[in-house]
């Protein structure tokens, strides 16, 4: 069975004027579309090919001769993580579960979301700022470029993609710009507390 795009979860111009449809036109219908279209060739005749997609990052991980595989199958999951991360008229203090977490892990809204901010900013070149559940405590973390903690059975509850072509067309080099927009006007954290659920 072929890995396949996932539809965005809203229209192409539901989170502007925070991201454009333009960036949404090329980050999932050329990008998210290319690594989709990269892992379904790379499988082909080999024996990942009717393995989930799950299952092919984790078998492919730290194999040097399957490093493509990985990069795009990551890249696959870590994209369809990502749209439902968002949703128009989100982002800002959460509620329900999540809420009562984070107070007891970060001692607070405020001081989580300047870290989970941070993390973006920091992330050296192209890659992912993530809040993951270790052992049942909240930790925020960074991947780099195709990376995913799925590889390594981390749990994640929200990504954010700091690759320039996520942001570069609304923001051009304002990457703090785009996480603030982000933490504020787009988080889901409806989507979060189902991950945590
Ligand atoms: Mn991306």
């Amino acid at each position: 069975m072929a890995i396949t795009l996932m539809n965005l979860p809203y229209e192409k111009d539901a989170l502007e004027p925070y991201i454009s449809a333009n960036t949404l036109e090329f980050h999932h219908g050329k990008h998210h579309n290319a690594y989709v279209a990269n892992t379904n060739k790379l499988i082909k005749g080999t024996n990942l090919e009717n393995e989930d997609l799950e299952i092919i990052i984790k078998k492919s991980d730290g194999d040097d001769s399957r490093i493509a595989i990985f990069n795009n199958a990551s890249q696959v999951w870590n994209h369809s993580f990502y749209w439902q991360c968002m949703k128009p008229n989100g982002g800002g203090s959460p509620t329900g579960p999540i809420a009562e977490k984070i107070n007891a892990d970060f001692g607070g809204y405020e001081t989580f979301i300047e870290a989970f901010k941070a993390a973006g900013v920091t992330l050296f070149g192209s890659g992912w700022a993530w809040l993951i559940l270790e052992d049942d405590k909240l930790k925020i973390i960074k991947t780099s470029n195709a990376d995913t903690p799925i590889a390594r059975g981390l749990k994640p509850l929200l990504t954010v993609d700091v690759w320039e072509h996520a942001y570069y067309l609304d923001y051009q080099n304002r990457r703090p710009d785009y996480l603030k927009s982000f933490v504020d006007k787009l988080i889901n954290w409806n989507f979060v507390n189902s991950c945590l659920g």
